[in-house]
């Protein structure tokens, strides 16, 4: 088990995930549908562990900033659980995993217009529209800040502006919502939203301090403060592991077994038992939009320190 481990053995094994996610890299692509992340640097590949007790285990580009992308769907609903409140978010946006793309419009005209889940756009959108507070914006930021550990998380203009003029598919889905009453307010202010949270940038090093905090329940270690309710921690890590890794959440379960969200930026971030947070970036993405290298590096480290919830 990690906790036996000696930290030169766990740093060689981090050695050796890195390595692995190497290996594969050449079996994806860089995001283009979003013209700015199509400049992304496709030798990049980074992991960072932080545990509780302030270890950090790192190797490869940890500290490279990558937009956040739809790992700010995880962000996003911690914030509406927060000010809307639990009956509100899911009467609006529901708890199953789908089997479609992230940004799917299929399911929305099948089943009563409520997107299946908040990890998919469509339910990122309505999450979005639920944050209802005169600086939304500023206070995600706020939020991310703290779960990560680093004031200087920052909005990428250039991504933002980007995704802003080409979201068209975004777009369709926000007007769909609203047509059916699903969405609140005016679709292009709760889109504006929803692309400024997608285009902060963060790095492998600060998606580990977030997924540390989850896995401490919400506390910060070292003041003891509770920085998120441990529901709402329950709930979000919940749905990371039935629906963050798009529609391979279920093969990634099966094989890492962690709750874990990418997003097309290359980030994974993975919640690791016993207060162990992951965090990942490698841009090169496999057809459902999943970071190869992180996908395989995660896999290496939830083997060889045996991680898996389910093991
Ligand atoms: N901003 C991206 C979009 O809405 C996020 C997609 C993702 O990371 O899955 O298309």
């Amino acid at each position: 088990m990690m906790t036996r481990m000696e930290r030169e053995e766990i740093q060689k094994i981090v050695e050796q995930a890195i390595q692995d996610g190497k290996n594969t890299l050449y079996e994806g692509k860089v995001a283009s549908y979003i013209p700015e992340l199509a400049k992304a640097n496709s030798s990049n590949l980074g992991v960072c562990i932080e545990t509780k007790e302030g270890e950090i285990y790192a190797s490869g580009d940890y500290s490279i900033p990558f937009t956040v992308q739809s790992i700010s769907k995880t962000f996003s609903l911690i914030l509406a659980l927060q000010t809307a409140g639990y009956e509100k978010v899911f009467s609006k946006i529901g708890m199953e995993p789908t089997g479609d793309r992230f940004d799917s419009i299929l399911q929305l005209e099948l089943k009563d217009w409520k997107p299946f889940n908040p990890m998919i756009n469509a339910g990122a959108i309505v999450t979005a529209s639920c944050i209802d507070l005169p600086k939304g914006f500023e206070e995600f930021l706020r939020l991310v800040r703290r779960l990560c550990g680093n004031d200087q998380i920052w909005l990428n203009e250039n991504v933002y502006r980007s995704e802003k003029k080409t979201g068209t598919r975004n777009r369709s889905i926000a007007y769909l919502l609203k047509s059916d009453g699903v969405l609140e307010g005016e679709p292009e202010e709760v889109l504006d939203l929803y692309f400024r949270m997608c285009s902060i940038m963060v790095t492998a090093k600060d998606l580990a301090h977030y997924a540390m905090i989850l896995s401490n329940r919400g506390e910060d270690p070292v003041t003891g403060e509770q920085l998120v309710d441990r529901d709402i921690v329950r709930i979000v890590k919940t749905l990371m592991l039935l629906c963050g890794m798009y529609d391979q959440s279920g093969e990634y379960a099966v094989k890492v077994g962690l709750p874990s969200k990418s997003g097309v930026g290359g980030g994974i971030v993975a919640v690791a038992p016993g207060g162990m947070g992951i965090g990942t970036f490698g841009p090169m993405l496999n057809q459902k939009g999943n970071s190869v290298g992180g996908e395989q590096i995660l896999r290496t480290l939830s083997e060889k320190l045996n991680l898996h919830l389910f093991a």
